[in-house]
């Protein structure tokens, strides 16, 4: 999703007269764009700011500055000047013109003079704005990942002269990065496109809903066209994006129009949910061969009772049949999951089923997330962390052999097997690296016939944990 909503900061910026450039030693500005999903994401961005030389300035925006948006204690005061009230940017837009209200890190400090316990003041976007550009002074700008759009107004506001000749939007979603690589494999044939924003399920664990708000859904004719003006750049290859994708009431029409468009040549998305799947999102996947066969399908858990604290509103005999519906359709699909490990209060017996479901499922991957205790969410005040590090070893440790094993025993199985590829970039001298259509890495030795960004059916003739190795091309 940070590729997809940094093309679109890109986008914007290009359109103000700024040049995207490869290395920080190059730029005059840089720009976070931040995850919240786990601590340690946050804990890169003051690492990486410690980094950053001070006479280059730096902005920073997603997930970490939405979530910090909390500024109650300031609206309470009686003495604080009516402006300074309004405690986010996106509440304060009514028109395409809208007033911008902030105030400096030093006028901060005046105030505080006068107003000496207050702890999270209005930098129109965030208070953590004060906080950290007290410590890094080069910070100019805070600003939510939504109001992209409004960039061109900010940018007056700092002084920059900007010159921007598309219409202003405060709707995020319909800023359409042309031209411009979303792809987080450094090339410019995938494009991703968000088809809702933010989410509503409120998982117990999951920061998500508290620093993106609830969700929306896009209408279908915006995410055809935006696939169109990729697919017109010589895109091949469209993942749909968000954080239960498959929640969008018009999905599967959504899949239809795209798998109509020309010079598509593979559809993807990610991340489903397990109850919003259907039976005919599932018969697509046997029919329509541009429909990857591939399906990521976060299940967390298969406990009963971890997955009833997670809030996750399924049961694992729900992730069996699912399991069961999808080796069902004729056409072979690959699964890959994510898990969550060491979730709150999580016994031996749960643990012991979510082993028993990974033997079960056969996935190729398994993405293991370590469980990351979030502010805000419901497991983050009612379920305190009680598993004792040497189980924790041992629990990832099971799991981690199990997913070595079966994706030996998966990759094996695949060879003989004939694949499409992407001829990507080179990698080194003598090897490109890719995924397959199934989503399986492969390792491509160079062959000077090739021609970058074809796609090759390719015979698979060798085999190593989580990669292939190919020979012919057809
Ligand atoms: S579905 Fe759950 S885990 Fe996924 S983004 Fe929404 S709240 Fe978070």
């Amino acid at each position: 999703m940070n590729y997809s909503d940094s093309a679109r900061i890109t986008s914007v910026l290009k359109n103000c007269g700024f040049s995207p450039v490869e290395t920080i030693d190059e730029a005059d500005i840089i720009i976070f764009d931040t995850c919240s999903v786990r601590q340690k994401s946050e804990d890169k961005v003051t690492w990486k700011l410690k980094e950053i030389p001070t006479s280059k300035k730096v902005w920073i925006t997603g997930c970490m500055i939405q979530h910090t948006m909390r500024n109650n204690k300031i609206s309470e005061k009686k003495n604080i000047p009516e402006q300074l009230r309004v405690w986010n940017f996106a509440w304060s837009v009514t028109t395409k013109e809208p007033k911008i209200l902030w105030i400096t890190s030093d006028e901060i400090n005046e105030l505080r003079k006068w107003e000496p316990d207050i702890v999270g003041i209005n930098h129109a976007f965030n208070p953590l704005f004060h906080s950290l550009s007290q410590k890094w002074p080069n910070i100019e700008l805070f600003f939510r990942i939504d109001d992209t759009g409004f960039l061109p107004l900010m940018l007056k506001r700092l002084g920059y002269e900007v010159s921007y000749d598309k219409e202003l939007t405060n709707e995020y979603s319909t800023i359409i990065p042309e031209g411009i690589n979303s792809s987080m494999n450094n090339h410019n044939k995938t494009a991703y496109i968000p088809i809702s924003s933010w989410c509503n399920q409120f998982c117990a664990y999951c920061i998500v809903p508290f620093a993106r708000w609830l969700e929306k859904w896009f209408p279908v004719d915006q995410i055809v066209r935006e696939a169109k003006i990729h697919l017109a750049n010589w895109v091949k290859e469209i993942s749909l994006l968000w954080q239960i994708v498959n929640k969008h009431p018009d999905f599967i029409t959504i899949i239809k129009e795209l798998l109509k468009l020309d010079g598509l040549e593979w559809l993807r998305y990610t991340s489903p949910y397990p109850t919003y799947y259907s039976d005919e999102l599932l018969k697509l996947h046997e029919s329509e061969e541009k429909l990857c066969p591939h399906i990521h399908i976060p299940f967390q858990s298969w406990s009963d009772a971890v997955l009833k604290k997670m809030f996750r509103g399924y049961s694992a005999q729900q992730c069996y049949d699912f399991i069961d519906k999808i080796r069902g359709l004729k056409r072979p699909i690959s699964i890959t999951t994510d898990i969550i490990l060491w979730f709150p209060w999580e016994t031996d017996e749960d643990f012991n089923e979510t082993l028993k479901l990974t033997e079960y499922g056969r996935f190729d991957m398994i993405y293991m997330g370590i469980y990351s205790n979030r502010p805000w969410t419901f497991a983050d005040k009612k379920y305190p962390d009680d598993i004792p590090y040497k189980v924790k070893h041992e629990r990832w440790k099971k799991l981690n052999d199990v997913l070595y094993r079966i994706s030996e025993e998966n990759n094996k199985a695949e060879v003989w097997n004939i694949r499409k590829v992407m001829i990507n970039e080179k990698w080194n001298k003598w090897e490109r690296y890719w995924v397959t259509d199934n989503m399986k890495q492969i390792v491509i030795r160079w062959d000077n016939n090739f021609v970058l960004w074809d796609m090759a059916d390719v015979k698979i003739d060798k085999w190593v944990v989580f990669k292939l190795e190919w020979s012919i091309v057809k």
